[in-house]
Order: C-alpha cells, then sequence, then structure tokens
C-alpha cells in the first residue's frame, strides 16, 4: 500500500497466466529475454493479472479487472490461467471489499487478460458487469478498435468483456487524456493498441505511474524489449523513451500489470540507457 494525496492505493492480484515469450519479447532473442524471465516447456513466460486499487472516503476504483471466468477449457489451457493462488473476489475480500463497493471501473484497454473480468454471467446464464455499482470508463478510440480489429489483433478483443457494459448503460467514453478524478491523469498510448490510457496519480510529492500494457513488466524496460503483440511497435518505442525519462528523472514508481517479479519499481538510466529497477511493494 502507498499514499498520494488522498488516495491509499493497493496492488490486486488476481490471477496468474503465461504468454508466449517470442510474442512477449519481439525481436529480442529467446537465449536473451530466457535469462531474465522463467519460461515454461512450451515457450510460455509466467505473467501476472495486476490490477489497482485507489481509494478515498468517496470512491473506490479498481484500475482493469483481470481474464475473469467466462471462457472454456481450451482457453484457460492455452494461457494457462491459474486461480488457484489468487482471485479478484479474493483480493478484494482481503482489504475488507466486494463487487459492491466498487464506485469506477478504469479499463487501460479492452484486451481480454484487462477488460475480461469487467462482466460476468449471472445465474441464469446473462452476462452482466460484475461490479453492479461501479460506472466503467474506456477511450471511445479504444472501444471504436475492439468492434472493429483487424484479423491480426481480433482474438485479444471479445466482444462479450465490453457489449453487456454497453447494454447495460453502464460504460463512459472518454476523448483524450483527462484528469479522471483529482490529481488522477489518464494518459494516452498509440504504439501497443490504439487508445491505451495509463494512470498517472500524482501529489506532486510521489508519483505513481501505472503502465499497462506500455511496459507490462519490468523485464521490458530497455526501450527496443517491445512485445511482438504490439499493433505500432515503434510508436511504443518512442513513448517507452519519453515515460522512462520521465520516471526516471521524477523518481516515479513505474506499477507493472503483468510482471512475475516484482509489482512496482524505480528506474536509473544507465550508460547504455537500460533501466535498472528497484523494487517497491505495493
Ligand atoms: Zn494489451
Amino acid at each position: 500500500m502507498i499514499q498520494i494525496g488522498p488516495y491509499q492505493i493497493d496492488a490486486l492480484e488476481t490471477g496468474e497466466f503465461a504468454l508466449d515469450g517470442g510474442a512477449m519479447f519481439g525481436v529480442v532473442p529467446k537465449p536473451v529475454w530466457s535469462r531474465k524471465i522463467p519460461v515454461d516447456a512450451e515457450n510460455r513466460i509466467d505473467m501476472r493479472l495486476r490490477c489497482l486499487l485507489i481509494r478515498n472516503k468517496d470512491r473506490v476504483v479498481l484500475v482493469d479487472t483481470g481474464i475473469g471466468h467466462k471462457e472454456d477449457e481450451n482457453f484457460y489451457t492455452m494461457f494457462r490461467v491459474d486461480y488457484s493462488r489468487f482471485t479478484l473476489e479474493k483480493s478484494l475480500a482481503a482489504h475488507g471489499l466486494t463487487f459492491n463497493d466498487i464506485t469506477d471501473v478504469i479499463l487501460t484497454h479492452l484486451h481480454f487478460d484487462h477488460a475480461g473480468g469487467a462482466t460476468q454471467r449471472s445465474a441464469d446464464g446473462k452476462l452482466i458487469p460484475t461490479f453492479p455499482n461501479a460506472k466503467y470508463y474506456v477511450q471511445i478510440s479504444n472501444l471504436q478498435w475492439a468492434e472493429h480489429p483487424t484479423e491480426r489483433d481480433r482474438a485479444s478483443y471479445i466482444p462479450h468483456n465490453f457489449v453487456p457494459l454497453q447494454e447495460a448503460g453502464v460504460l463512459t467514453t472518454l476523448d483524450g487524456v483527462t484528469e479522471i478524478f483529482t490529481d488522477i491523469h489518464l494518459e494516452l498510448c498509440e504504439g501497443h493498441t490504439t487508445g491505451l490510457q495509463t494512470l498517472r496519480i500524482t501529489d506532486q510529492k510521489t508519483t505513481l505511474y501505472y503502465c499497462a500494457d506500455l511496459v507490462p513488466t519490468s523485464v521490458h524496460l530497455p526501450l527496443p524489449w517491445v512485445m511482438g503483440y504490439d499493433l505500432r511497435p515503434l510508436v511504443t518505442l518512442e513513448e517507452k523513451r519519453e515515460v522512462l525519462a520521465r520516471a526516471a528523472k521524477d523518481k516515479w514508481i513505474l506499477a507493472f500489470e503483468h510482471c512475475p517479479l516484482m509489482a512496482a519499481a524505480t528506474i536509473e538510466l544507465n550508460s547504455k540507457g537500460y533501466a535498472v529497477p528497484t523494487a517497491v511493494s505495493l
């Protein structure tokens, strides 16, 4: 937990999964990336589904929702989804919270490993918002992309993760950078997908930046370590260059949504330009 201004901020573990290491590290060769992160017999690397919980006296804000529980066995096997250690429900309960307490859900983007937990199947099989009292937020450009993805990224955008939010009238679309709540700034990245929003929470003394898929793990800190999944890898490269320079200069705490090694870190840029993380617990 860290306190920034009026906000108590916690990392919330919602599950574990695994993605293909080659796809996660783009042009970086396996002998190089496999020294940095555990890899299984099917070439997949360990990953977390780590959301952010932001609370003040008025609001309980959840940032991203993990994969959720709506997919079939083949899906969970392919991505080695594992809820034996963590679930969103258990992690909220550890803070004395239930799904009913969430007032706001900020979705960084609608990829299934971020928005899958936003909806659930009710007892009678209907798809409904998981958090009955929450307003949900996403960038309009990401929603429009999710509704018409390309063949290359269609598997990442599953309509049942967001259409039920639209049908229930609880999805608010945002158009560009904004201060969504006092001192909680949403920034925009276009390299990973169209309209990815990251969060910067600051009281001028302490700044926490939730990287989402701009820097999914601490292993992705070196600038050229860009995911093969990214639609526009050279845009990601420039976005990382800018964000990591600000983070190093102003000693931001970077929070990593998918990192199996650490939840958050501060960074320094060394002579080769590579960022060296110092773990921070959240
Ligand atoms: Zn993504």
